[in-house]
């Protein structure tokens, strides 16, 4: 409360369109006029290999979704004193590379506000589900990889506004050690950065990996921030947009760790957050 000013918390889930979500979208509105939040978007997922359209898809009928929300949108900066918070429709992109054509066309077809493409496979595979099928070298190789594919997801995505959760596959590696650093891969990090400066793409801060890492390696609040050798060097390269966000798929999960999330960049200078209206982007 009163912790985020002008603060648009850009990606987050709600039920029934992500199967892994349980915060309804009134819940989730509560709980951002609550934190007093500048605005909120919702991001469900959308793989484009899920197969049905059944309750358990990885993937939502699109004009279902706009029919759903478009009308309830609200413009963070139109928004005047007293007013509710800002509301923005998204999705989040499965990086699937051979079903590029059906991710530019879902985003392309629809007046989503933002999106954002994730990587949640590696080689087809799942890290939450099989990390064994995954993590089968060093750190270093793998990381090396996912950041390479990260890469290639911006580039062939130059349309969407935000690189989701860069630091994933550190949830489930099952190294003691496993946060993601940027001496696991400066080559792979530089590439990604400058696809990224290039296009304009925001470099998400996704507290859920921060969470997670303490839950699931023990790790304290302060070692599970995400690495700032890595956020200097996007800075470095000329790096300007991040996005900061819960990944909340329950209610309980809305901005945890976003107070210590916020005080840790701000040590590290990083004070601004942006978010997406109609594709344009917005500083607070
Ligand atoms: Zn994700
Ligand atoms: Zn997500």
């Amino acid at each position: 409360m009163g912790q985020a000013m002008n603060l648009v918390d850009t990606h987050n889930h709600v039920t029934p369109w992500s199967p892994d979500a349980t915060q309804t979208y009134e819940q989730l509105m509560e709980e951002t006029a609550r934190r007093g939040l500048h605005g909120v978007a919702i991001c469900d997922h959308y793989d484009p290999n899920s197969k049905t359209d059944d309750e358990s898809a990885w993937k939502f009928d699109p004009q279902a979704y706009m029919d759903a929300f478009y009308s309830k949108r609200r413009m963070p900066s139109k928004r005047k004193p007293g007013d509710p918070p800002g509301f923005l429709l998204g999705i989040e992109l499965d990086w699937i590379p051979e079903k590029k054509q059906i991710l530019h066309q879902v985003f392309n077809d629809h007046p989503f506000d933002l999106g954002i493409i994730s990587m949640h496979f590696l080689r087809g595979h799942d890290p939450y589900y099989v990390p064994e099928a995954i993590y089968t070298d060093k750190l270093e190789t793998i990381y090396n990889e996912v950041i390479n594919d990260i890469a290639d997801s911006a580039e062939e995505m130059s349309e969407v506004q935000i690189i989701g959760h860069f630091d994933y596959f550190s949830r489930y590696a099952p190294d003691a050690d496993s946060k993601m650093r940027y001496q696991h891969a400066p080559q792979a990090f530089d590439r990604l950065f400058k696809i990224m400066i290039k296009n304009g793409q925001a470099l998400e801060i996704n507290v859920g990996t921060i969470h997670s890492l303490m839950k699931r390696r023990g790790y304290s609040t302060n070692e599970a921030m995400p690495d700032h050798v890595i956020l200097n060097r996007y800075r470095e390269l000329g790096g300007r947009y991040f996005s900061i966000c819960s990944d909340a798929h329950h209610v309980e999960r809305n901005g945890l760790h976003m107070a210590e999330a916020l005080a840790y960049l701000k040590g590290l200078g990083i004070t601004e957050f942006v978010w997406f209206e109609e594709r344009e982007l917005r500083l607070p």
